[in-house]
């Protein structure tokens, strides 16, 4: 996601395929087959979703958790800050959530339990070893809230972000994690997705994926497949118009409404999927959709789909958003980390790939040196504020998303300070050094989920240099930025 932070620098502000997915090499992905009916009216979803979950662990399991980010629209749940109330819930207030009609295990009813915090469904099942599966059948229905969010009705489009129950990282036991008003809260395994969604005639689908069918009766039912991805997400509107244009094998389209410089936004999404496959490898994937629609961030990530929001203030903000969206296709889907807990994993080095990007496309006016020279200052600035205020300042930077006490310092320790320390670890070698680190980096993780751990040794690997001090001295606050700052 892409925070329009006042601190940050420009913004000053084949099912079964065996590819080794989990802990153990070799064990199939898992596969969800879904079929979702819109209902414009009530604005719900009615889900019939069936996974099959392979055991990639070394133990036998007798239970499944997966994650509801669904319930983070409910009444007791807080889905955005109080600063963002107002631009999120324009309409006042109002609630989503997802219910549970039927829940079946190898076809039988099961047992299941929901969390207090709503947040954790868990499905018991039948004892199954490593390697083995299990169906998994969830029937659902979910609402929801008036909210210009990830996931959420819209004034000109619905967002289906990160709508599905997904099975959670099992990592010597499930990885739960919690809501969060800030961050993106998601951490899930490479899968592929049989999806068929109806909806009302008049509306334009986006999604992950490549739409394989399109059958307009009474409804519309679109047949999408998507391999090799770790969610599943979709936007409908009936204002969209759609620019499409290709780079090497991938097409990407731009959805937009009210957009007098699309053509340019296509433009921008183009040589962003350009440059970076040629800064980190190729694009995996048929299709990338950047769509603009209702959001009261700056942008989302989701697999080959990226959320721009329709209300950024200028062109250099817009360009700025699809850039760092479009390098989460890199960091968050091909590589993936758990969101949660290590937010700086992927948002660090997206925001530094987009500094990037601009340094190998100047004709969009943004000057690498400038970037890093903003949001140094921008940072101290920011720090300085905090420290006076508060009295103190934790600048660690692997922290879990509830583990920030406002959401400033989330954005400043992951955003700014993670892009801050890719550029400094650029200045202590060899540009040739540097260009093989982030290149080797994503073939070692591509389709598989990184850590900070597995990011630093990766980056020492490959640059053959041992690297953990400078990592362990960022990484831990420990580094003072007043000694770089003259
Ligand atoms: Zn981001």
């Amino acid at each position: 996601m892409k925070k329009l932070c006042v601190f940050a620098v420009v913004l000053l502000s084949l099912p079964f395929v065996l590819v080794g997915c989990g802990k153990e090499e070799n064990v199939p992905l898992n596969c969800y087959s879904v079929e979702a009916v819109f209902d414009e009216e009530s604005a719900t979803l009615t889900c019939d979703e069936k996974i099959t979950y392979f055991n990639s662990s070394a133990n036998s399991l007798k239970e499944v958790c997966l994650f509801l980010y669904a319930n983070s629209f409910t009444e007791t749940s807080k889905s955005v800050t109080k600063a963002y109330l107002d631009k999120a819930y324009k309409w006042g207030e109002s609630y989503g959530n997802i219910t549970f009609d039927s829940v079946k295990v190898n076809g039988t009813v099961a047992d299941f339990e929901i969390s207090e915090n709503q947040n954790i469904l868990t499905v018991q099942t039948e004892e199954f070893f490593p390697g083995e599966s299990v169906l998994i059948d969830l029937h659902f229905t979910l609402q929801l809230a008036k909210v210009r969010h990830r996931l959420g009705a819209g004034e000109h489009a619905y967002n289906f972000g990160n709508f599905l129950p997904m099975v959670c990282v099992y990592d010597n036991g499930f990885v739960t994690n919690d809501f969060s008003p800030y961050g993106d809260p998601f951490y899930s395994e490479i899968s592929n997705f049989d999806v068929r969604i109806t909806y009302p005639v008049g509306f334009v689908l986006a999604s992950t994926g490549k739409v394989v069918s399109t059958q307009e009766g009474e409804a519309v039912v679109s047949v999408v497949k998507a391999k090799n991805v770790r969610d599943f997400a979709f936007v409908l509107s009936r204002e969209f118009s759609v620019l499409s244009d290709k780079v090497g094998q991938a097409t990407v389209n731009y959805f937009y409404y009210d957009d007098e410089n699309a053509q340019a936004h296509l433009k921008t999404s183009l040589d962003a999927l350009s440059t970076f496959n040629q800064l980190f490898g190729e694009y995996p994937y048929e299709v990338l959709n950047v769509v603009k629609t209702d959001f009261c961030f700056g942008g989302m990530e989701e697999p080959n789909l990226v959320m721009i929001a329709d209300d950024l203030p200028d062109e250099e903000t817009i360009n700025y958003v699809i850039v760092h969206e479009i390098a989460h296709q890199w960091w968050y889907g091909v590589v993936g980390n758990n969101q949660f807990d290590a937010a700086w994993v992927d948002e660090g080095l997206t925001e530094f790939s987009s500094a990037l990007f601009f340094e190998k496309n100047k004709q969009y006016g943004l000057d690498y040196q400038i970037i890093m020279q903003n949001s140094l200052e921008g940072y101290l600035h920011f720090r300085k504020i905090y420290i006076d205020i508060t009295g103190k300042l934790d600048e660690t930077m692997t922290r879990n998303l509830n583990q920030f006490d406002t959401e400033p310092e989330y954005v400043n320790i992951t955003y700014t300070r993670g892009m801050l320390m890719f550029d400094f670890l650029r200045q202590t070698m060899s540009e040739r050094k540097f260009a093989a680190c982030l290149k080797d980096y994503y073939k070692a993780y591509k389709f598989k989920n990184s850590s900070p751990e597995k990011l630093v040794e990766s980056f020492c690997k490959s640059s053959r240099t041992n690297l953990e001090g400078f990592f362990d001295a960022w990484l831990g606050g420990k580094v003072v930025f007043e000694n770089f700052s003259s």
